[in-house]
């Protein structure tokens, strides 16, 4: 792992291909405390800050109190965290079904082995 001059960390992790972001809702907000506050703003509560009127957020943009670059980082991030955490409560919905289908089958087996 590597600092660089700018704050950011370079990271070499042989074998891994990439990294994903999962269920961080909770901490997206934090980091990005000052759209969340001109999101309170926003003429709609559920604003998707893309071209809903009244939006606070893309005034903000256009009047440059808030970068552009700054709020495409935050929908990425949001993005990212709603698919790969879709993904992950897919995975475990599969998992259960299959944990179930074993279950079942070991449960069947058991009983004609029994008769
Ligand atoms: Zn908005």
């Amino acid at each position: 792992m590597h600092q660089l001059p700018s704050g950011g960390l370079v990271i070499d992790v042989p074998g891994i291909r990439e990294l994903r972001v999962v269920e961080i809702r909770g901490s997206i907000g934090p980091v990005f405390e000052d759209i969340g506050f001109l999101a309170m703003q926003c003429q709609f509560a559920d604003c998707n800050h893309v071209i809903e009127p009244g939006c606070a957020v893309l005034q903000a943009v256009e009047e440059n109190v808030l970068g552009g670059r700054r709020l495409a980082n935050y929908k990425k991030l949001r993005r990212e965290n709603v698919l790969a955490t879709a993904t992950l409560a897919e995975k475990r919905a599969r998992d259960r079904e299959f944990g179930k289908m074993v279950k079942e089958a070991k449960r069947l087996k058991q009983t004609k082995d029994t008769t």
